[in-house]
């Protein structure tokens, strides 16, 4: 599978520390880099035929379709489709105006990711997105009535600006607009954003990690009961909807990252990340140089990797992948460490894989680095 990030976007949100430009100057030559990359990184996927390229950023929905379906030329330039290939494009509510949604419908991308975050004008001006409540529900109708079924939206909560209340009114527009799939994520307050600068100078309350909590345990059984299955800890799909993109990366599958900032990994003991620059990453692709750094994963990095995964997923980690990947001595190790969890409930043994009851994923990252082997 294929992960494209488009370094732009509009404006920057709030919360936001992820890698893209605000000026679109370099758009031509940026898409062209992405091109030149693509062609020189096509041997270092082992599986020719895709099934999953993903559009993701940064904002990828600031292109013009016809600047989005080119890079996709250029992939099946090297690569085929698989019948059943899943493509998504991350979206921005205000991107999604009505030519663009019928000219992008027309395409092969099957699958809108929209980073709707809140249907409340309040939280939406908080982290200064660039849409507003009206577009965040408008945007959804019209990428449906232009054909578009597998919808994925983002989902906020725990924002000051918001309360108990308003996330159950945010979750019953899931519903009425009858979405198939819900990433959802706590409000977290990252370095260098503006969010942690107002919160540091006492402008806004810091987000309340009780509240977070409970809005989470509200939001899983809301979804279950209304039909989603919970498969990771931030992700809720319906079935025949789960991201075949994100649950390929959770069980440890290559992938190949292209443009600035993106990640790779082989399947195996490599993954590398492109440097997060625009203009140095194209002065780079311009000379037909990668601008990457590559690391080699010991088996303990294998190891730690595979529980931080793994263990945020309904299926959890897979203990025939351990035994293939590890040693007799880390193995050893593993079962040892796992012992007191399971006996005190944190962790089970399902149907081969080890994992966490869902009534504890909140604690996932802890008791995965419990477990880590430093
Ligand atoms: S649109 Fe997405 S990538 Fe861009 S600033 Fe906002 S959150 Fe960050």
């Amino acid at each position: 599978m294929i992960y494209l990030h488009i370094p732009f976007c509009k404006q920057k949100c709030s919360y936001c520390n992820f890698h893209f430009s605000t000026s679109l100057k370099s758009k031509d030559e940026m898409i062209s880099a992405i091109k030149r990359e693509i062609g020189l990184r096509k041997e270092e996927l082992e599986i020719k035929n895709l099934k999953s390229l993903y559009f993701g950023g940064g904002t990828p929905s600031i292109l013009k379709v016809d600047e989005l379906q080119s890079i996709i030329d250029e992939v099946l330039k090297y690569f085929t489709f698989d019948s059943d290939i899943e493509i998504t494009l991350e979206a921005n509510p205000d991107d999604l105006e009505k030519n663009f949604v019928k000219e992008l419908s027309r395409t092969s991308f099957n699958r809108l990711s929209i980073g709707t975050q809140s249907f409340f004008d309040e939280d939406l001006k908080l982290m200064n997105r660039a849409h507003n409540a009206g577009e965040a529900e408008s945007s959804i109708k019209r990428a449906q009535d232009s054909g578009f079924e597998n919808i994925s939206i983002d989902l906020i909560y725990g924002s000051p600006t918001s309360n108990f209340e308003i996330w159950k009114q945010n979750l019953n527009k899931v519903i009425d607009l009858q979405v198939p799939h819900v990433s959802s994520y706590a409000l977290t307050i990252e370095p260098n954003t503006a969010l942690n600068a107002w919160i540091s100078q006492g402008k806004i309350a810091a987000p309340k990690e009780a509240e977070q909590h409970q809005e989470f345990f509200y939001m899983t059984d809301f979804l279950k009961d209304h039909g989603f299955d919970h498969y990771e800890i931030s992700n809720f799909g319906k079935s025949g909807f789960h991201s075949k993109h994100n649950s390929a990366y959770w069980k440890y599958q290559e992938y190949l990252g292209i443009g600035p900032s993106a990640h790779s990994y082989n399947g195996r003991d490599q993954r590398s990340w492109n440097i997060a620059n625009n203009q140095r990453y194209m002065n780079s692709l311009n000379n037909n140089i990668l601008a990457k750094e590559t690391e080699i994963l010991s088996e303990k990095d294998q190891f730690n990797e595979m529980l931080m995964i793994g263990l945020r997923t309904t299926w959890g980690v897979d203990l025939s992948s351990l035994k293939e990947k590890c040693s007799a001595e880390l193995l050893e190790y593993f079962h040892n460490e796992i012992k007191v969890k399971l006996e005190d409930g944190f962790l089970e043994i399902e149907n081969n894989h080890v994992k966490i009851p869902e009534k504890h994923w909140f604690l996932a990252d802890g008791i995965a680095s419990d477990l880590f082997m430093v």
